[in-house]
């Protein structure tokens, strides 16, 4: 059975999603605020989060954003009831996969659920490190809503970065993941990263940055 977390404040609207959801062969696991959303999505089973935003503890972005932050890629549907095309741009570059804007139709959400479901991670294949928002199959790096021009040496290197952040690298390893053909040299990777540092500059970025650890490599952090 596929589990749903349903995160919605409003009791009427929770009470009634909740038992078209279970008609439908759903489990609905139902919380009204961020911290008992927090607490429901450690079940590794579940499948799929609709996610209201105004919720009594919060925003549910500051949910979306906590586990794309922490690599979780479970397709989200936000339940908006905000009419400006802001917060649903947001929500999308968080990490959202799709949203429905209140009130809206059980068949419109519940076709929105099956094709959530059935799409491969493709499009929810982001990620987010602090204010840098990797698209890996398009093979972008954004920074708010400016793509970070790269090459794409340059690309595979910050997105590897990413993907490791607050972690040390070795040369070693930077070597593995860019360089397939051994064909590169540790000053390589030096020029690139030196490279991939002035781009992230000239973006404007200035709450990330990739340091040397001398003698070892580098850590991508949040400064
Ligand atoms: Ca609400």
């Amino acid at each position: 059975m596929i589990e749903i977390l349903l995160v919605e404040d409003d009791p009427v609207l929770g009470r009634g999603l909740s038992i078209n959801l279970e008609a439908e062969g759903y489990r609905v696991h139902w919380a009204t605020d961020l911290a008992s959303a927090a607490i429901a999505n450690k079940r590794k089973s579940l499948e799929l989060v609709l996610l209201d935003l105004g919720l009594p503890d919060g925003s549910g972005f500051q949910f979306l954003k906590a586990i794309r932050e922490s690599g979780s890629r479970i397709p989200v549907i936000i339940l908006t009831a905000k009419t400006d095309e802001d917060s649903v741009v947001e929500g999308l570059q968080l990490g959202a996969n799709d949203y429905v804007r209140k009130p809206f139709g059980d068949r419109e959400l519940l076709a929105r659920i099956k094709t959530a479901l059935k799409e491969p991670q493709v499009r929810s294949h982001q990620i987010r490190y602090g204010d840098l928002l990797v698209l890996v199959d398009r093979r972008q790096v954004m920074y708010g809503d400016r793509e970070i021009d790269l090459s794409p040496r340059e690309f595979d290197i910050l997105s590897y970065f990413v993907q490791h952040a607050d972690t040390v690298i070795t040369r070693e390893a930077l070597l593995e993941t860019i360089d397939k053909d051994n064909e590169l040299f540790d000053r390589t990777i030096d020029s690139t990263i030196s490279h991939v540092r002035s781009r992230l500059k000239k973006s404007g970025l200035k709450s990330i940055e990739i340091n040397s650890i001398y003698g070892v490599g580098y850590r991508l952090e949040k400064i």
